[in-house]
């Protein structure tokens, strides 16, 4: 049962094709799980429609037309998608969401006791800081607050961070105003996908020394 939804505020810039492409990787993701922002993306498309069948004709400049035809014969065929790269394992039993079937994902790599990560590079911007969170049962990340939004999407297992407790298929987004500690419940690994959109801020010296080793 998921409890924890993407905001109109991500949704809103997906359905105009406006999120950037790191963001979109994780919300999809959660998409893909949930129906219930699935049909709220729908009605917020519909709405996008609707706005435009109402809103008033303008007169183009004369050659506009021609002009955006133009453009369109310079742009590069969009390469064709490499075929799926091969993925870390996962634990058993969980699959890899649809999103990332062509993202080019790193192994695991260690980081602390219990805790490892790995890269995720998308095909519309590799660069982009989207991680997969690795963290054993019983096990916390070290508490931090964000330069920036931090949006993660739970793959499986479950961590409580002082605010709430999110499960699988559960979405949060997370800014300069949240200061947490997430802790993994025990039952299960937890696996998170997530982005970073600025440099997370630990508390401590050797969580800032590690975060800023990787990047995160
Ligand atoms: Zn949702």
């Amino acid at each position: 049962m998921i409890q924890h939804h993407a905001g109109d505020e991500l949704l809103l810039p997906l359905a105009a094709g406006r999120l950037s492409a790191g963001q979109a990787l994780v919300v999809s993701a959660h998409l893909e799980s949930c129906t219930e922002c699935r049909a709220r993306l729908h009605s917020l498309q519909a709405l996008g429609g609707a706005l435009l069948e109402q809103a008033e004709p303008a007169a183009l400049e004369a050659g506009a037309w021609e002009r955006t035809l133009r453009r369109i014969d310079r742009l590069a065929p969009e390469a064709a998608p490499a075929a799926p790269a091969p993925h870390p394992a996962l634990p058993e039993g969980v699959s890899w969401p649809a999103s990332l079937r062509f993202c080019r994902v790193s192994g695991w790599r260690w980081i602390g006791p219990g805790v490892s990560f790995a890269r995720v590079a998308g095909p519309h911007d590799p660069a982009a800081s989207v991680y997969l969170l690795r963290i054993g049962e019983g096990r916390s990340l070290p508490r931090h607050t964000h330069g920036g939004i931090e949006l993660t999407q739970v793959l499986c297992g479950a961590f409580d961070d002082g605010r709430a407790l999110f499960g699988p298929g559960d979405f949060d987004a997370a800014d300069e105003s949240v200061h947490h500690q997430p802790v993994v419940q025990t039952g299960a690994t937890c696996v998170c996908l997530a982005y970073v959109g600025a440099r997370m801020r630990f508390d401590g010296r050797i969580a800032s020394l590690i975060g800023g080793w990787i990047g995160m």
